[in-house]
């Protein structure tokens, strides 16, 4: 079965989302601090007629990264360029985008803790200096060329700070750690594509999307999409509660957001009774890749205190034993509920 509430893009999705990606700031909701001090950064290079500083976005995905990287193009009225880390291979792929940009423009990298450590070396100078020095052939002929770059803005997204190198990490002179949305806010983001897509939802309609979402914009945009299609079906102009339910049962989606894989996670741990679990352990007992438990399930679980993680391992909490109707065991070796 499609997972409804992974994170990562599907196939086909980019221009669905795309077309209800926010492009103001009246449109982004939520993360309201970040908003509150990049507007501020914003005005203050705008006025002094500079390009904006290195920007560093962390925070699991789907959570508003890379619409921010383009709301802050388009408040600075600049070009923006947008690459992921990946598909950088070579010192010359860099060096082609470095070498395309104009004064003041933005380059978005994603996934960039994925950053090869030679491409990194050429990026240092790059973002520190504008300057790119570029080896070329090799041995005792080898020359460096050094080329000055335009002032430009490098906005990088992360789900993993811990990943990225300190050299790379201190070269970005802002740093923003991207929160889970709550219920409020995710019911705002929903209605508001709904009104976009010309299928307008009911406030509890929306509510009830945003309560089983994760925490997560993509993940409520993409069960809005499915909800919109049974209402599609049954002919409704408006998506109302009842067909909301009853889309989101259908689909497997639980009450509180979960999906199958974290109720199989966190089944394991209650299984555990109480000790910790390595996450070499899980990967394999879940079948699921260690950078996927890190990135994408386990953020929202620590985040609302299912999960808590200790130096010997994961561990479920008080919370998740409630969840599963559990008596939580006593735990004295880990030194759990309460005592670290
Ligand atoms: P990330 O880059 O963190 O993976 P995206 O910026 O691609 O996430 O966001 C996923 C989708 O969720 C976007 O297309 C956008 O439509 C929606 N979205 C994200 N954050 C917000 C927000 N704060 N307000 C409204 N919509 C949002």
């Amino acid at each position: 079965m499609e997972r409804m509430v992974e994170i990562e893009k599907f196939e086909g999705e980019s221009s669905y989302e795309l077309s209800l990606r926010p492009s103001s700031w009246d449109e982004y909701i939520g993360q309201e601090k970040i908003k509150k001090n990049l507007k501020v950064f914003i005005e203050a290079s705008r006025k002094r007629g500079e390009a904006l500083d290195h920007i560093l976005f962390f925070g699991p995905p789907g959570l508003g990264k890379t619409t921010l990287a383009n709301i802050i193009a388009s408040e600075m009225d600049t070009n923006i360029k947008t690459t992921a880390a990946p598909m950088i291979e070579k010192s010359g792929d860099l060096a082609a985008l470095l070498t395309n940009i104009e004064e003041g423009d933005i380059l978005f990298i994603d996934e960039i803790h994925r950053m090869s450590p030679a491409i990194e070396e050429i990026l240092y100078p790059a973002m520190e200096d504008f300057r790119l020095d570029i080896i070329i052939g090799s041995g005792p002929a080898a020359q460096t060329v050094k080329i000055d770059l335009p002032r430009f803005t490098l906005i990088g997204a992360t789900t993993r700070a811990g990943m990225l190198s300190n050299p790379l990490r201190e070269r970005f002179g802002m740093h923003f750690r991207m929160q889970f949305y709550s219920p409020a806010e995710l019911g705002k983001i929903v209605e508001q594509a709904a009104h976009k897509l010309d299928k307008p939802a009911r406030g509890d309609a929306a509510h009830e999307i945003a309560r089983r979402s994760r925490g997560t914009p993509r993940i409520a945009l993409r069960l809005l999409r499915r909800v919109r299609d049974f209402a599609e079906v049954a002919n409704e102009t408006e998506i109302n509660l009842t067909r909301t339910q009853y889309a989101l049962d259908e689909l497997g989606v639980n009450d509180i957001g979960f999906d199958e894989q974290d109720i199989r996670l966190l089944e394991l741990l209650v299984s555990a009774k109480g000790k910790p679990m390595g996450l070499s352990t899980i990967g394999a007992a879940l079948s699921e890749d260690e950078g996927t438990i890190e990135d994408v399930l386990e953020p929202y679980l620590i985040a609302n205190g299912y999960i808590e993680r200790t130096a010997r391992g994961r561990i479920a909490t008080e919370k998740t034993y409630t969840l599963f109707r559990l008596t939580p065991p006593h735990i004295n070796q880990g030194g759990l509920f309460g005592e670290n």
